[in-house]
This record gives structure tokens, C-alpha cells and sequence, in this order.
């Protein structure tokens, strides 16, 4: 494919001690793309999250946005990290502020937009997460699906080229998880580039455009969910999933 991708990792290493976490890792990942990082707990999924955007500093390899080198970029890197969206799976809201204040918070600080431009933008991305009417209630008053959703509607708010989940839903209970797996599908149907690091198996290979999955920090298998119940490719991802056929 001659398009750049919107971002591309290159041989990422990152070890903590004596223990190699991340041991270089590749990929490419091209516009409207969705990747689903699936694996066992401790295997890198969030490292690699962090490393992709800088909030750790790998030890080696490479990452590009746009085709632009922003590992090791110096004070450049809060620029690149704007064009990343990050949704963890604790929300990180502000809990004094309330959900359009918190999405309205960087667009007046980092964008320095105008208020009533800041305010009308977090209003957009409200709508589109399905929580316009919640805009004046606090963290507190939300439900743990709902304060996932601002937060998700946070990230959008900075145009981002790229969003980063991890475990988005983990924190949730069954019945809340669906409301921000339906955003997050509805945002992969609009054409947002996404990466999900899940547990959500049967609704990551719904809607992703790719699986990987990782083990020992490396990915070790990867391809389209529709080959999952068949390829060869896929036998150690078809034993973590257990109940796949
Ligand atoms: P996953 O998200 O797949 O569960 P992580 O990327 O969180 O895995 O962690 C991978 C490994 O790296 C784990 O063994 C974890 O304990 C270790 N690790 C992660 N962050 C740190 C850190 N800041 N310091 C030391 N070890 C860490
Ligand atoms: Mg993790």
C-alpha cells in the first residue's frame, strides 16, 4: 500500500527491570482502521497504549504519526499526543467539573478556544456520545457507563486522527459495558481510526478491522475476526477465547 499510515510502530522494546514487557513490536495502522489488542493480563497491552503515545518512553524502536517521528520528539510530543485520543478503563474525569466542562476543559486550555466556540464543540461531542442531557451532572452523578462515554466524548473533542482505548469497559457492569461498545462501534462506522485493547471478544471481532494478539510482549497472532474460527493463524487466540468454535 503506497497511502502512509496514520500511525506506524516500529519494532517497540521496553523492558522494566529484568523483565522485557514490549519486545519489538510492529504494526501499521491505516485511516478508518479499528485494531483489537487481545491477550492475557500482564502481556503489554497497556504499555504498548503508552508507549504509542509517549506517556512512557520506550526503550527502543519507533513510532510515526502521519509519517511524522514523534518518539523521543521533546516538548513537540504534547502536540502529537492532542492528534491521540486516550480513554482508560477508570475515566480519569475531573470530579469537581461537570461532564461538558470536563470535555470543554482542553479546548479552553490547550485549544484556547473562545467559550461559547468551546462550549458549543463539547456540546457536539455530548450529542454524539448520547449524553446531551447530561451535560451539567458531575462524575458522581453519573453512571459508570455514562462517565465512560465523557470521557470518550473528551477525546473526540480534540479532532484526533487516532483513538487509544484500554479496557474501556472493563471497570463496567454487563449491562453498562453495551452503551460505550455501541459508541465505539458507532465511531468505527464513521470512520474513526481506532486501536481497543479488550475483553470484549464477541464485540471487538464484530465490528474491528484486525486482531492482534499478544502474549509475552509480542504480538504472536494476527488477522481479520472473520478467520479467527477457522485459520491456523489463530489457534492460540481460539484457546484464549476458549468457547470460540
Ligand atoms: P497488560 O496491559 O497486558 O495487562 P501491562 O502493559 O500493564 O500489561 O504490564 C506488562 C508488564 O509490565 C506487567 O508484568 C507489569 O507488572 C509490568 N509493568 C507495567 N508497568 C510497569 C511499571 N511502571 N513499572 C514496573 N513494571 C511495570
Ligand atoms: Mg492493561
Amino acid at each position: 500500500m503506497s497511502e502512509t499510515p496514520i500511525l506506524r510502530v516500529e519494532n517497540l522494546s521496553k523492558s522494566y527491570g529484568d523483565l522485557q514487557v514490549l519486545k519489538s513490536v510492529s504494526f501499521d495502522v491505516y485511516k478508518g482502521e479499528t485494531k483489537a489488542f487481545i491477550g492475557p493480563s500482564g502481556t503489554g497491552k497497556s504499555t504498548l497504549l503508552r508507549c504509542i503515545n509517549q506517556l512512557t518512553v520506550p526503550d527502543s524502536g519507533s513510532v510515526y504519526l502521519n509519517g511524522e517521528e514523534i518518539t523521543h520528539s521533546g516538548a513537540k510530543i504534547n502536540e502529537y499526543r492532542q492528534k491521540m485520543g486516550m480513554v482508560f478503563q477508570n475515566f480519569n474525569l475531573f470530579d469537581h467539573l461537570t461532564a461538558v466542562r470536563n470535555v470543554e476543559i482542553a479546548l479552553l486550555k490547550v485549544k484556547k478556544m473562545d467559550k461559547a466556540e468551546a462550549r458549543k464543540k463539547a456540546m457536539f461531542e455530548l450529542e454524539r456520545v448520547g449524553l446531551a442531557d447530561r451535560a451539567d451532572y458531575y462524575p458522581a452523578q453519573l453512571s459508570g457507563g455514562q462517565a465512560q462515554r465523557v470521557s470518550i466524548a473528551r477525546a473526540l473533542a480534540m479532532d484526533p486522527d487516532v483513538m487509544l482505548f484500554d479496557e474501556p469497559t472493563s471497570a463496567l457492569d454487563p449491562e453498562l459495558k453495551r452503551e460505550v461498545l455501541e459508541v465505539m462501534r458507532k465511531l468505527a462506522a464513521d470512520g474513526m481510526t481506532m486501536l481497543i485493547v479488550t475483553h470484549e471478544m464477541h464485540f471487538a471481532t464484530s465490528f474491528a478491522t484486525d486482531i492482534l494478539f499478544m502474549e509475552n510482549g509480542e504480538i504472536v497472532e494476527r488477522g481479520r475476526p472473520a478467520d479467527i474460527p477457522t485459520s491456523p493463524s489463530f489457534e492460540r487466540t481460539r484457546a484464549f477465547m476458549g468457547t470460540y468454535q
